[in-house]
């Protein structure tokens, strides 16, 4: 198998809770939010990952530490086989962030409404001293306008954001990361505030660009449904850790983990001659707080299958398929009777 473009060992990611003045004096015990607790996952060029799991799984905090826009609190992150969570220098930094760059959830605050369209997209090129004249910028500008389909480009140069609808500004971010030309791009959850209507088609051009431009996106949604279309590999996040990851359609069609099970029932049936009836989502309750993680599986207050045993043994990673596995002490066992939308 082809090395991975990007390889994650035991990714960890504590936040010291800041104590009040009351809290020091009653000599109250720090607190620590485990945000991200140990997680490995390697991601291949040219195919897309994508972790899914609730909010507060954990799983934005993963996108930032990739990007280092936070620094691990253990583990390490390799890129094309350097291991760039060790970089504190500023112009490697520099260097490494032209490689991958982030589009955000939400289009419209992602850009300076002060700046025109213009502005917005040559702001990487002089930050990464690229183009040695306006010219020269302004042809890369036209270009990554029209890779992203907003053509003609001259139409859109003078626009400020506010004249854009949510579709094109998602599209303007996006031409924003794709002209550093980037390795890979961290994609935070990029179609969940826009509308239903232009969602698939912004899915749609993400991905033709992959071929189009070489690009490999690490996907972060919450949707699970949206991952097939998308998505080569996936990562079910839960609680600050990876609990079953695999190929697309092996965790799609045959999820392991009772997470997982859940995650898919709550898609909604598009067919309503297939429809699941009262079928209910089996697990109830919060995700529970990362300063409070269970002891044994993490997910076992949750869990309709739990036994006495995973209250108190934290599952290992077992091997369900090739290339699938699921931190479960019962994978592979726990029948799954919902068909799945496709
Ligand atoms: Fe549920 Fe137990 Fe499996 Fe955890 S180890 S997911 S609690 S069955």
């Amino acid at each position: 198998m082809a090395e991975p473009l990007f390889k994650a060992r035991n990714l960890t990611k504590h936040f010291q809770i800041t104590q009040s003045f009351f809290q020091k004096l009653r000599g109250k015990e720090k607190q620590v939010v485990r945000a991200v607790d140990g997680v490995d996952f390697d991601i291949y060029w040219k195919k897309n990952f994508s972790v899914v799991g609730e909010s507060g799984c954990g799983k934005t905090t993963v996108g930032k530490l990739m990007m280092r826009l936070l620094d691990p609190t253990a583990g390490h992150m390799y890129m094309k086989g350097e291991d760039i969570s060790a970089i504190s220098n500023r112009q490697q930094l520099k260097a490494y962030r032209r490689q991958t760059q982030m589009i955000y959830q939400d289009p419209f605050s992602a850009l300076d409404p002060r700046h025109r369209i213009r502005t917005i997209l040559e702001e990487p090129l002089m930050i990464h001293d690229i183009g040695d004249s306006r010219e020269e910028r302004t042809d890369m500008i036209h270009e990554a306008l029209e890779e992203v389909r907003l053509t003609p480009p001259e139409k859109f140069l003078r626009r400020y954001p506010h004249m854009l609808s949510g579709g094109q500004k998602q599209r303007v971010s996006l031409a924003r990361a794709m002209i550093l030309n980037p390795d890979f791009i961290v994609a935070d959850e990029p179609v969940s505030m826009l509308d239903v209507s232009v969602r698939a088609e912004v899915l749609n051009l993400m991905k033709d660009l992959i071929d189009e431009e070489d690009v490999t996106y690490f996907y972060i949604t919450h949707d699970i449904s949206t991952t097939r279309f998308f998505t080569d590999y996936i990562g079910v996040m839960y609680l600050g850790d990876i609990v079953e990851k695999g190929r697309g359609g092996d965790v799609l069609d045959t999820p392991s983990h009772p997470y997982t099970q859940a995650l898919l029932v709550a898609v909604p049936e598009p067919d309503p001659e297939r429809g699941r009836g009262v079928k209910k989502v089996p697990i109830t309750g919060e995700i529970p707080s990362g300063t409070n993680i269970p002891s044994g599986c993490r997910f076992h207050p949750r869990c309709p299958h739990a036994k006495e045993i995973c209250e108190k043994k934290d599952p290992e990673e077992i091997k369900v398929g090739k290339e699938h596995t699921a931190k479960c002490h019962f994978a592979g066992e726990i029948e799954f009777d919902i068909e799945v939308a496709k």
